[in-house]
């Protein structure tokens, strides 16, 4: 389920912080440069209408909360690039394969609120899950070869969840510009995909990733690590860093083979996949060539979180 409206506004009640920035008025808050937050498209809509008449463009950032700087990340770029940001903060409950993974995603409404609000962010939308899908969403999106590897593979349903989400809100919101982080590495050739299908004007930023200082790759999910399964956590840049020397040096089924074992000498971890790919079409790739531009990526299970990463080997 997405963020119910009800808890959310207890959250907001008990929060005088919040509490402010949703009572002073329209007004108030554009002239006071305070973030607007919305839960209904609609309302939405009219405030983009009014920026948009003024000539000012739009970027868009879609997140399902818990945020990090990984997130705010991608505001600041969108800052930089364009006059209006829009976050959106929904737990995306088509997206989920796994029923215990929506129910255990971390949510954290208050500090989303206020660390958007510190970035600089313009407008949130924080919808309920009825107002994404006022009715069951139906639709199923083809993404070719995309549906048949990697995160696909090993998350069947995923990636439609992904297509119905995206294309609900850039259709809604109708950003200039929209920002997703190459963490989500195929997602974001998904999203460009889907863009072409509906014939979006929208165009899409992929964004670097930003790591924790001993590199893991920041997430929501990390916070569901405990003290143990995060100093393994960290371990799986490192092993990525050693695979791809050996890609460089010994070949792909060397690397592969140093990461199968590695990960089975750690009680804590289960591999989902490591593959090395063309970096272009995601293509899994049987041997390195240097002349070709390839990533490595990984999805791989430290206690029960899912944790995916990528690099790229040249
Ligand atoms: P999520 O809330 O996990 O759906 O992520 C929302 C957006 O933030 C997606 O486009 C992610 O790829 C991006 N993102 C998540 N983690 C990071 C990170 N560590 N660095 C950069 N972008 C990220």
């Amino acid at each position: 389920m997405g963020l119910d409206l009800i808890r959310y506004t207890k959250v907001i009640k008990k929060n005088p912080y919040i509490k402010v920035l949703f009572s002073f008025g329209a007004i108030f808050n554009y002239l006071s440069g305070i973030m607007r937050v919305f839960d209904k498209i609609n309302e939405l809509k009219e405030y983009l209408a009014i920026q948009k008449e003024k000539g000012l463009n739009v970027g868009f950032v879609p997140t399902m909360g818990a945020l990090h700087q990984g997130h705010i990340s991608l505001i600041d770029i969108s800052r930089k690039e364009t006059d209006i940001t829009v976050c959106s903060i929904f737990v995306n409950p088509t997206q989920f394969n796994n029923k215990a993974d929506l129910t255990h995603y971390p949510r954290t409404p208050e500090t989303d609120i206020a660390l958007l609000q510190k970035a600089g962010c313009d407008a949130l939308y924080m919808p309920d899950v009825k107002d994404v899908y006022p009715e069951n969403d139906k639709r199923t999106f083809t993404f070719g070869y995309l549906d048949t590897i990697l995160e696909a593979a090993h998350r069947p349903g995923h990636f439609n969840g992904v297509g119905q989400v995206v294309s609900i809100l850039l259709e809604g919101i109708k950003p200039d510009k929209a920002y997703f982080g190459s963490k989500d590495y195929q997602q974001v050739m998904v999203v460009k995909s889907l863009v072409k299908q509906l014939n979006l004007a929208v165009e899409i930023i992929a964004c670097p990733i930003l790591r924790e200082p001993d590199g893991l790759a920041m997430s929501s999910r990390n916070t569901r690590l405990n003290a143990q399964e995060r100093l393994v956590a960290a371990f799986v840049p490192k092993m990525m860093q050693e695979a791809i020397n050996l890609v460089k040096s010994t070949g792909i089924d060397a690397a592969k083979d140093y990461i199968t074992n590695y990960v089975k000498e750690q009680p804590l971890m289960k591999l989902d996949y490591y593959e090395v790919c063309d970096a272009e079409t995601l293509e899994p790739l049987t041997s390195f060539d240097a002349s070709q531009k390839a990533i490595s990526l990984i999805a791989v299970f430290v206690g029960n979180v899912r944790l995916i990463d990528n690099w790229p080997v040249n």
